[in-house]
């Protein structure tokens, strides 16, 4: 399958990893858009939110899990933002589930 994000997982296409585990994955956004941006994504190709179901939900369930994790470990003390864009109205560009994990300084209120 010519999917971007399960070519980051096979190891293909390099990454700077952040966590990794059997069932997903974390490393930094290459065009960061807050000092830390950070995108957590599913060891199974899940082609968006829209994907999400009773089998494969146990990987949303594991991602949020380490999200907290993860965040302490980039040091997001005074907190973050958890963003998933679905679909073409919110701009998804990569057709694999993905999780921003954006921070490290105070964001804006409006959210679009
Ligand atoms: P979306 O717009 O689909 O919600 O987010 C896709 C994100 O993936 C963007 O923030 C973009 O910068 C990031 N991205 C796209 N290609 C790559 C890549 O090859 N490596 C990494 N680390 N991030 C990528
Ligand atoms: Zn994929």
């Amino acid at each position: 399958m010519d999917c971007l994000f399960c070519k980051i997982i096979s190891g293909d296409i390099p990454s700077s990893k952040v966590y990794e585990d059997d069932m997903c994955l974390a490393f930094k956004d290459i065009n960061p858009q807050t000092p830390v941006h950070i995108l957590v994504i599913p060891k199974a190709h899940i082609a968006s939110a829209d994907g999400v179901n009773a089998e494969n939900s146990k990987y949303v369930a594991r991602i949020f899990e380490v999200i907290p994790q993860i965040a302490a470990e980039q040091g997001l003390v005074g907190g973050y933002r958890i963003i998933s864009n679905c679909g073409e109205d919110a701009c998804q560009s990569v057709k694999h589930l993905h999780f921003h994990i954006m921070g490290g300084r105070k964001l804006p209120e409006n959210m679009g």
